[in-house]
């Protein structure tokens, strides 16, 4: 087992917390990803008493000696330090080849690659257009078993895209002159707690590109029908998903999801992330999150403690690699219409007593199905005095914006998906040509 004093501690961290909150058997009946009203019975839960997890992190311990091997694997490894903004990693890496007696032929090439690429990521300028905010869904990893045809082969197909359609966006934003920055970086807060959009600055010449990723639950109820199961991290430290299929075969890959297929794009163009940011994972909190029951309604069988270890290290890689965190509500209801104020205040009661512990204090808030309110509805108030200051919504045929002071930054986002594929041509043609990006596979629909 990867990083075992980590797990421990955090084991520990639980066992403290869930005594103080409470095991009782209380049972709710959420039933998200629905558009029926979701009933609900809840009572107010103490306010949460984790304290914040702090981040494994995975820095490569430097090998006495430098090595014949190590020279071999040194472009990757460069690469991969570089695609997560660890510039002076790099750089102690890069030395540890000069006196040791190996010849490196390419050490100037390769200490002009590192310099040129801090030279880009620190001369800045002010940037004062428009910030483009993109999202999607997780991946449908299995497109032949989605489309062979299943009871969520007509959901996904619209809401999701799939690992190819992925890819071809990523190089179009790139070749377009897209740089993923860091959804943080927009906003900044005031020591009254108001917020207001920042000055941004970036390379020269770049375009701003916020991006981020709902849903991030691999729901039970979807297993099977060609979403991966979870998220795990593999031998080598990295990001990957873990699948097991019905006739019990297991598969591990990094090339069937966001968030690997996003951080190998950024270690071979680094110029596509300000500084190492990637993205935004928006969570719910009804069926635990990233494939771990972490929730507190978690079937018998499965140890939520073990499950909530687990998932704080998957957490973490996934900090350590330029990924941060928002709220999607609890039960991802609908906030506009059907859910009651008392409905508004549990559910965001839920997410911090069982979400935030796991993933750190978060501002983001992206309402479910981009059914925002207006800032004058008593539900926003519920939203903001629990700490959220930036809400999203969803709106796909322009960048929209809004600074309103005590109340909040609120920002449209534009769907990527099956729908947009095939309906958003127009709207989309700045970041990509619909028609170059879909997945053949979809004809089979
Ligand atoms: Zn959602």
């Amino acid at each position: 087992m990867l990083y075992l004093t980590g797990a421990l501690y955090l084991a520990a961290v639980f066992l403290v917390s869930s005594s103080l909150s409470g095991c009782d058997s209380q049972t709710s009946a959420l039933s998200p990803i629905s558009d029926a009203a979701p009933s609900l019975t809840l009572t107010p839960r103490p306010s949460p008493t984790f304290t914040p997890i702090p981040s494994p992190t995975f820095t490569p311990t430097p090998k006495p000696v430098f090595s014949k091997d190590d020279l071999n694997e040194l472009d990757e490894k460069l690469s991969s330090l570089i695609g997560t903004y660890k510039i002076e990693q790099a750089r102690s890496l890069l030395n540890q080849s000069q006196g040791s007696g190996i010849s490196d032929v390419d050490f100037q090439a390769r200490k002009h690659k590192i310099d040129s690429y801090e030279s880009f990521q620190t001369n800045l300028v002010p940037y004062t257009g428009e910030i483009e905010h993109l999202f999607t869904h997780c991946l449908i990893a299995f497109p032949e078993l989605c489309y062979s045809g299943n009871r969520m082969t007509a959901s996904l197909d619209n809401d999701c895209l799939t690992p190819y359609e992925f890819k071809k966006i990523l190089q179009s934003l790139y070749d377009n002159n897209y740089i993923l920055i860091d959804i943080n970086l927009i906003y900044n807060v005031n020591e009254d707690t108001s917020i207001q959009l920042a000055e941004l600055l970036l390379p020269e010449g770049k375009k701003p590109l916020v991006f981020s990723i709902d849903d991030v639950v691999y729901d039970a109820k979807k297993a099977h029908t060609g979403m991966a199961d979870k998220l795990i991290i593999d031998n080598q430290g990295r990001i990957a998903t873990y699948t097991r299929h019905l006739d019990g075969t297991e598969v591990i890959s990094r090339d069937n999801e966001v968030f690997p297929i996003l951080d190998d794009f950024v270690t071979e163009y680094p110029y596509f992330s300000f500084q190492g940011a990637k993205g935004t994972l928006a969570l719910t909190g009804f069926q635990g999150i990233l494939g771990y029951r972490t929730h507190r309604d978690a079937p018998a069988e499965i140890d939520r403690i073990l499950e909530q270890a687990a998932v704080s290290e998957v957490i973490g890689v996934l900090k350590e690699n330029g990924w941060n965190f928002g709220s999607h509500s609890y039960g991802h209801g609908h906030f506009r219409n059907k859910m009651s104020l008392e409905y508004v205040k549990q559910d965001t009661q839920q997410w911090h007593d069982e979400v935030e512990p796991l993933i750190g204090e978060t501002l983001i808030f992206f309402y479910p199905y981009g059914e925002s309110v207006n800032y004058s509805d008593p539900k926003h108030s519920i939203l903001r005095n629990a700490g959220f200051r930036l809400f999203c919504g969803v709106g796909w045929k322009a960048p929209y914006i809004e600074e309103s002071g005590d109340s909040g930054i609120y920002q449209n986002r534009r769907n990527m998906d099956g729908y947009t594929l095939r309906n958003g041509r127009e709207a989309f043609l700045k970041f990509y040509d619909t028609n170059e990006v879909i997945d053949p596979i979809r004809d089979n629909t």
